[in-house]
């Protein structure tokens, strides 16, 4: 049976046959034994902690938990408005993990918040060629535009109970570039996408089976 993939949480479940989760290390509190090598991750440091910690510090950790096979996607990384950091200290933590990205080949999750056009700017800046989840899309049309001139899929969490405009932009979007994630929530992704279903008026298990596909066009290379 086709599995429910959830791309982007902080929790920890029990690993089942009829979920795949992608944990999120955050990586200014990892503690490297707590990382089970069996399991998927991914790593990042994320724009609230950039602050009071120094560059190298956090260049040597991401590297060095980054190259490890289970971590398959680099990130949470990326801008945040709301919150008080120098843009130009987040920019640079976010241009580490862009070139952290190229470097190994894997994807880049963003976090995003009012920084969509910051976010373009510097992965036009880094010329990126690599692929782009962005986790808990938030954004409009234009916004989903002017990311598709890179390999972009879109994460939708908990927001999709909430606002109208996301829900209009999920139905229209194309199957083929979105990802479903709990991220910090306590809501079961089988009820995330059973919302989505309904709101893409297409049966749960259809849904499943592109996520899947989706999944694989992402990490095929890295998961065998
Ligand atoms: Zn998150």
């Amino acid at each position: 049976m086709t599995p429910y993939i959830n791309i982007h949480t902080h929790n920890e479940y029990q690993e089942t046959e009829s979920v795949l989760f992608v944990k999120n290390i955050l990586l200014h509190q990892v503690i490297f034994e707590n990382i089970d090598a069996s399991k998927y991750y991914s790593a990042g440091w994320h724009p609230w902690f950039v602050k009071n910690n120094n560059f190298e510090r956090i260049a040597n950790v991401l590297h060095q938990y980054t190259a490890q096979k289970c971590v398959i996607a680099i990130g949470e990384c990326g801008i945040d408005r709301a919150i008080d950091v120098p843009i130009q200290q987040q920019v640079e933590i976010f241009r580490l993990h862009i070139r952290c990205a190229t470097k190994l080949g894997k994807p880049l999750i963003i976090h995003s918040v009012r920084a969509y056009s910051d976010i373009l700017q510097v992965l036009n800046e880094e010329a990126f060629g690599g692929t782009l989840i962005i986790h808990d899309y938030r954004g409009n049309w234009q916004q989903v535009e002017q990311f598709s001139k890179y390999e972009t899929y879109f994460s939708f969490g908990k927001s999709i109970f909430q606002g109208i405009k996301i829900q209009n932009l999920l139905k229209d979007l194309s199957s083929g570039r979105i990802l479903f994630e709990t991220d910090e929530s306590d809501i079961s992704i089988e009820k995330i996408y059973l919302r989505a279903a309904e709101i893409k008026k297409t049966p749960v298990d259809e849904l499943k089976e592109q996520v899947m596909r989706n999944f694989n066009r992402i990490f095929g290379n890295e998961l065998d």
